[in-house]
């Protein structure tokens, strides 16, 4: 594979992991030209999951949609990219586990996903995500997943604060 950082296509494979559900494989390369490390992953491609919308229309889940939405929320938050990496295969995974059968997977289901997953990882970023996804959910719905993770999110049921005052 062509290293990103020196563009040689010369490299060895250092590490090979295999997620939960077997749908992805995780290779960490190092360039032989520069030794610079980066990562390659391997997915099935016949059986894509698809995200029912609440509009009912039906899209390809993208992984790179959630990275968009997570990178946002965590952008200059203390937190690894190693631990992003792991979030991002984290959701990835168990949306492959929860569409086995149907292959579809609801979009609601995807964000409380994100949202439980950086509920563990950075506080913060927990708060922008779902301020963001508040917008574009429906309000009971949302308010239904801040009480299922419990009592430390209790701030963002005040609807009268405005979201600057939560940071
Ligand atoms: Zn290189």
């Amino acid at each position: 594979m062509k290293c990103p950082l020196c563009g040689k296509t010369d490299d060895k494979v250092i590490e090979s992991r295999q997620n939960q559900s077997g749908t992805t494989i995780r290779r960490r390369r190092e360039c032989i030209g520069c030794g610079y490390r980066f990562t390659s992953y391997e997915h099935i491609e016949e059986v894509p999951i698809m995200v029912i919308k609440r509009s009912g229309r039906r899209e390809n889940f993208d992984l790179k949609k959630i990275e968009y939405g997570v990178m946002r929320a965590l952008e200059k938050r203390p937190v690894t990219h190693a631990a992003i990496e792991d979030l991002l295969h984290g959701i990835e995974d168990e949306a492959a586990m929860m569409s086995r059968s149907t292959h579809e997977i609801r979009s609601e289901t995807i964000g409380d996903l994100v949202l439980e997953k950086l509920f563990s990882l950075d506080k913060v970023a927990y708060v922008r995500f779902a301020s963001v996804y508040r917008q574009f959910e429906d309000v009971k719905e949302f308010i239904r997943v801040i009480d299922d993770l419990g009592p430390d999110a209790e701030p963002i049921h005040d609807e009268s604060r405005p979201d600057g005052e939560l940071f």
